[in-house]
């Protein structure tokens, strides 16, 4: 039985996105769930497009979601050197190969020169094509020219795990370069070569090189490899459905999210579920369910859409599910600045309110700011709110007094006891929770949001509770 091999590629031309996190995703669970391996394959033969950091960063972002590889540039591996820029002998020995059967030649055109072609195919109304222009008796190839592909237009029929069955003519097939002037192959050409020494079982990327595919089969049969099994990713969308998702959207470094209190975890799942399910209305998955139930052929054909709420959504159940330990390890970073001066087990009482209702762990400060600091008013929470809006200042006033001569005769400050409390007074004033809770809520806290009221009081103290219903 053949060990499934799949690869993750990217460039290091930038940040890692969310697209290119799904198409590792997916060929990460492909060979997880398979008992094979996955492999981190850096291509950067495009010295003009590389970003300085970017492959460190690349690594990083596996790392903290936990994509881990089992071969690549930083651990090597028995396929190995996982670096394009440094398997350039690999490449020109392949590329030899085609020289010698005919199927490559020095491609001996200026720029000018194929501009004139570009020009005359126009005016003639016909498709510009390289191999119209293969020259009768091209040089020896010194490196000094690009190596160009002779190809073999022809009919291709082929499957596509994502896609289906493909069907493409002869006329999409032209010659492409193989090795450019400053000796570094091409993409088109070196992930072939690549794919194949490194025994990839399984191609699965972006739909951006859909198009090219017709080419690469003409040059896996001129090479005389095995085709791979291909799956290809279709566009994630903006919210909208209407674009692909760009910047603006939110295809933002997946390093900012967790920076923005995103747990790994609720990325890896909500982006596997961009375009997949599992065929029931399941909308989180851990890692190892992912494992267990992942599957290419479930994958949609159209695009997925990025929606951010359900990001968020998503992102709030993870935390939800966290044991309080290990919340209190993954918030460390993201309290308010003084939470620093409370002792650890009153930290850890404010998280276990705050749990249930934190979506990122950046909430936090906003959250529970109040636990730690005097909180500084702010009129606009009751301003802006269209119930509290109608009051009168002596009916605040004389809800707020109320509220505190109910909650001082208390002498067991407990969650229960705060809340038999309320509820009395509920009744005594004849208000509705959204005004009269709201409003003890704000002059409590000044904060927009918090837990639970009864909850929220317990952990303040009586003191500071009725100290600041006072003031
Ligand atoms: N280097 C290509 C990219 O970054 C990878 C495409 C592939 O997976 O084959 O888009």
């Amino acid at each position: 039985m053949t060990t499934i091999r799949t690869r993750f590629a990217p460039s290091p031309t930038g940040f890692l996105h969310v697209g290119g996190i799904r198409t590792a995703l997916f060929a990460y669970l492909v060979a997880r769930q398979a008992g094979g391996q996955f492999i981190l394959r850096l291509e950067d033969t495009d010295k003009s497009r590389e970003v300085a950091g970017s492959a460190e960063h690349l690594v990083e972002s596996l790392n903290t979601l936990g994509l881990s590889y089992d071969e690549g540039p930083d651990i090597g591996g028995d396929y190995g050197p996982y670096r394009q820029s440094d398997r350039l002998d690999t490449y020109h020995r392949w590329a030899q190969k085609l020289i010698d059967a005919g199927r490559a030649y020095a491609d001996p055109y200026a720029p000018a020169e194929v501009q004139e072609f570009r020009e005359a195919a126009a005016a003639a109304k016909k498709p510009f094509l390289y191999r119209n222009h293969r020259p009768e008796n091209p040089p020896v190839w010194d490196g000094s020219t690009p190596l160009r592909f002779k190809a073999d237009p022809q009919q291709y029929q082929w499957h596509d795990v994502v896609m289906g069955d493909l069907k493409t003519g002869p006329e999409v097939i032209d010659d492409f370069i193989l090795i450019k002037t400053d000796g570094y192959p091409t993409y088109n050409f070196a992930h072939i070569v690549d794919d194949a020494e490194m025994k990839i079982t399984h191609v699965i990327r972006g739909q951006e090189f859909l198009s090219s595919m017709p080419n690469y089969l003409n040059l896996y049969e001129a090479l005389g490899l095995e085709l791979p099994i291909f799956a290809t990713m279709p566009h994630i969308m903006n919210e909208q459905g209407n674009k692909k998702l760009g910047k603006r959207d939110g295809a933002k470094d997946v390093l900012d999210y967790i920076r923005d209190g995103y747990l790994p975890e609720a990325l890896v799942s909500f982006i596997a579920t961009l375009g997949w399910n599992d065929g029931t209305t399941k909308e989180v998955f851990t890692h190892d369910e992912l494992v267990e139930t992942f599957d290419l052929h479930r994958v949609g054909r159209s695009g997925a859409r990025f929606d951010e709420k359900r990001l968020l959504w998503v992102n709030g159940h993870f935390i939800r599910e966290l044991p309080l330990d290990e919340l209190m390890r993954r918030a460390e970073p993201f309290w308010p600045s003084n939470a620093h001066t409370v002792d650890v087990a009153y930290k850890q009482q404010v998280l276990s309110i705050a749990q249930e209702r934190l979506k990122t762990l950046n909430d936090l400060p906003a959250l529970t700011s109040y636990f730690f600091d005097e909180p500084t008013r702010d009129d606009t929470l009751i301003t802006e709110n269209k119930q509290l809006k109608k009051l009168t200042e002596s009916e605040v006033t004389t809800l707020i007094n109320a509220a505190h001569d109910a909650l001082a005769t208390l002498d067991d400050w407990q969650p229960g006891t705060i809340q038999d409390a309320l509820n009395q007074l509920l009744e005594s004033t004849g208000r509705k929770p959204g005004i009269l809770f709201s409003l003890i809520r704000i002059y409590t806290t000044w904060a927009p949001f918090s837990p639970q009221l009864n909850d929220t009081l317990a952990l303040l103290g009586k003191d500071k509770t009725l100290q600041r219903l006072r003031s």
